[in-house]
């Protein structure tokens, strides 16, 4: 396998050699520029022997980079006709790579592992949604290195008192340290994006912002805090059906009036703490 993946005519022949068509559905666009393609390796190649997920691996312009580093990989791809290929042809002879076939939102959860690094050039419809099931079920690996949506990668990495703030920017900042590591032109892609992309480098935390014991509380709470953008941060958690919620908001030192947007994580802890003591 000598495709060479920065060629659009090479790319293109393969894919109607193959019988393949390029599924707006499954959000693809591949990644045709080698240098955008290096710097992503060396963003997930950051130290020896690393075990790695790949989600959305396309035709394995990503992936063929990344074995030949040295990693294993394990891929989950939906698209049919790209695992035939991938398995088939692209890395067949391959004893580091591993495929899982199907619609990853379902088929992350069934690992038994967990490996060092998750990566993925994401599809746009889904790329936040799977962000989201893997923090959610605490499939938590070292680093995560994802090319995504500028704006998406701006919501990851926004703080509080920010348009862009939300609870997915607070989901994603529980465990990680996010950056926005470049932007991606679009002219990089095949086919073109409408809009610029960028990759974010998640750095896990020695220590999560929030406890083990209160983590499904927090992630309850967070999700009822930011329901209703305009509305108050005391008429949005009425959502929990709280015993006393005077009381909680009270002992989180706010006055209720605030909206979510404007308070930290420390804080959105603090509250989720109240509402566990609420419960009991
Ligand atoms: N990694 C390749 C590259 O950079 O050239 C392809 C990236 S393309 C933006 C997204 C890939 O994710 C496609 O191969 C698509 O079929 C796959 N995909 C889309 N939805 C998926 C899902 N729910 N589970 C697994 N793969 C998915």
């Amino acid at each position: 396998w000598n495709l060479n993946y920065d060629s659009v005519k090479e790319v293109i022949s393969v894919l109607e050699s193959e019988g393949l068509a390029m599924s707006k559905k499954f959000g693809q666009n591949f990644l045709i520029d080698h240098n955008a393609r290096e710097s992503i390796r060396e963003k997930i190649a950051y130290k020896e022997n690393l075990s790695a997920w790949e989600i959305g691996p396309g035709m394995g312009a990503i992936t063929s980079l990344v074995l030949n580093s040295g990693i294993k990989v394990k891929a989950f791809e939906i698209d049919k006709g790209f695992c035939r290929l991938l398995k088939e042809r692209a890395f067949s002879d391959e004893a580091n790579f591993t495929l899982i076939e199907g619609d990853a939102l379902k088929t992350i959860a069934n690992q038994s592992e967990i490996p060092d690094i998750i990566y993925g050039n994401l599809p746009y419809n889904v790329g936040s949604i799977i962000i989201a099931r893997l923090i959610e079920n605490s499939i938590l690996p070292e680093r995560m290195v994802y090319t995504l949506q500028r704006e998406v990668v701006e919501r990851i990495c926004a703080k509080e008192n920010s348009d862009d703030y939300s609870s997915f920017s607070v989901l994603c900042q529980i465990d990680y340290k996010p950056t926005l590591s470049f932007v991606i032109r679009k002219g990089c892609f095949y086919p073109e994006p409408q809009v610029e992309s960028a990759v974010v480098v998640m750095e896990k935390r020695k220590e999560s912002l929030v406890p083990n014991d209160l983590r499904e509380t927090f992630l309850e709470v967070n999700r009822a805090l930011f329901s209703q953008r305009r509305k108050t941060i005391k008429n949005n958690l009425k959502a929990l059906n709280l015993k006393d919620i005077d009381r909680v908001i009270a002992s989180s030192n706010l006055a209720g009036n605030e909206r979510a947007e404007t308070l930290s994580i420390e804080k959105i802890v603090e509250i989720a703490k109240a509402v566990n003591s609420d419960k009991l």
